[in-house]
């Protein structure tokens, strides 16, 4: 099978290398990839906002398969050209990928399905912003409507705050999405979803502030770890059960169904599981984690994603243990990166690349905000952790910066869920 990967982050890079130790894959390829992925796979060009432009790479270069990483292309419907192409893609259409790309599409079609999820509202006109506000908070969530890399959401008990955030998005013609608060512990579900079947993963956490104890602002994600120790032992079958499969029948019967990866972005309030948000691909840096487990051979499994049959598939395999991710982020990030900064050490077991390019002088530099993930396993959680920190020390990118804190109250034991 010849395999063509797109994007360029560690989510990608972690699907490269696990395809790489799929022996059904013949030749992989990644466009436009990164200086790490070159390691793994031919790299190749591509423009990421251009479905054509990917259908046209995937066929000239033969795929047998393509999967899409990233949340752009797919909104912009590369999936779709893809298939048109005839050639089997994994990642849903555009039609589908509004349930990340419209944060309104996706309130509308949990209610129809169902599904537990914040009461929300979409303010549209600045005059009507703070009556609005009036009717939600302490505390206030206030999110972009579009898709904003995470960076869009502002959770603060400062009605001000909520307001400028709130002002701001609909200043830059942004309709502006205010929601009720969830309490609870955060989670990350992974469903691979053929347009029926529903196959879950392994449950994971991320952190998406910048700052040791959850301080700073959004980021795209600074570190992962799956399994959850903590969680409930039926929280996978319940998410399922309650949630993404109520998701994946109304997509169905409404003519538009769900192929690819549906992430459920959750938490575990004292009235069970509640979406945060869904989005309509693998998550990073969660992925990175989570993939670090996965012992079925992956291209297999994403192929039968693709065509639909994920019924036939065996159960999947995992390795026992844990995994955790922890992201070295550039100078300046969640704001402006710095980048050009040599980085020393990104070749080791571990390491997977993000915003990184191999300058002319074979050098390796940073070229994004999020440069490198760095994954640690091990029998438990604090194994995992003490192997990803180790390997994180062993990396130099000047100014760079890391939470310290990743998967750090989980292995305390300090994470309680709510009761009712
Ligand atoms: P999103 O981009 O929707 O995933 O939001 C980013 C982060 O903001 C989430 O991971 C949560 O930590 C937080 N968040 C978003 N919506 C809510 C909510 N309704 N209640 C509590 N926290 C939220």
């Amino acid at each position: 099978m010849r395999v063509l990967v797109i994007g360029s982050g560690a989510r990608e890079h972690a699907l490269v290398l696990a395809a790489s130790h799929d022996p059904a894959v013949t030749a992989l390829a990644c466009a436009p990839g990164n200086a790490g992925i070159a390691a793994q796979a031919e790299q190749l060009g591509v423009d990421l906002t251009d479905p054509s432009s990917i259908a046209n790479l995937a066929q000239q270069w033969k795929a047998d398969l393509v999967v899409i990483g990233p949340e752009v292309p797919l909104v912009a419907g590369a999936a779709d050209a893809v298939r048109k192409a005839g050639i089997a893609c994994f990642g849903p259409s555009a039609e589908a990928a509004r349930i990340e790309g419209s944060k309104a599409f996706a309130k509308e079609l949990m209610a129809a399905a169902n599904v537990p999820t914040a009461r929300s509202e979409v303010v549209d006109n600045p005059a009507h912003l703070d009556a609005a506000l009036r009717r939600f908070g302490p505390t206030w969530v206030v999110k972009d409507d579009g898709l904003a890399a995470g960076k869009g959401v502002v959770v603060t008990p400062d009605i001000e705050q909520a307001r400028k955030h709130g002002l701001m998005l609909l200043d830059g013609g942004h309709p502006v999405v205010l929601e009720s608060y969830l309490d609870g512990p955060e989670a990350s579900l992974f469903c691979l979803v053929d347009g029926r079947t529903v196959v879950p993963l392994l449950p994971a956490q991320d952190f998406k502030r910048v700052g040791d104890g959850d301080t700073g602002p959004n980021t795209g994600g600074m570190g992962a770890y799956a399994p959850l120790p903590w969680a409930p032992a039926d929280l996978v079958g319940t998410v399922v059960a309650r949630i993404v499969q109520p998701v994946v029948d109304e997509l169905a019967k409404r003519g538009t169904p769900f192929s690819g990866l549906l992430y459920a972005g959750l938490a575990l309030t004292s009235e069970g599981p509640q979406v945060i948000e869904f989005n309509c691909r693998f998550g990073d840096p969660e992925t990175q984690a989570v993939l670090a487990l996965l012992r079925t051979p992956i291209a297999r499994l994403l192929y039968a994603t693709a065509t639909g049959t994920l019924a036939e598939q065996p159960p999947l395999e995992w390795a026992d243990g844990s995994a955790v991710t922890v992201v070295l982020a550039a100078d300046g990030y969640p704001g402006k990166p710095r980048t050009g900064d040599v980085i020393t050490g990104s070749e080791a077991e571990g390491v997977l690349h993000a915003g990184t390019r191999r300058r002319d002088d074979g050098a390796v530099v940073s070229s994004g905000g999020r440069v490198l993930s760095v994954v640690g396993t091990g029998d438990d959680l604090r194994a995992a952790r003490e192997q990803a920190y180790e390997r994180v020390g062993k990396v130099h990118l000047p100014g760079a910066h890391h939470r310290t804190d990743i998967a750090l109250r989980a292995v305390r034991g300090e994470i309680a869920l709510p009761t009712s």
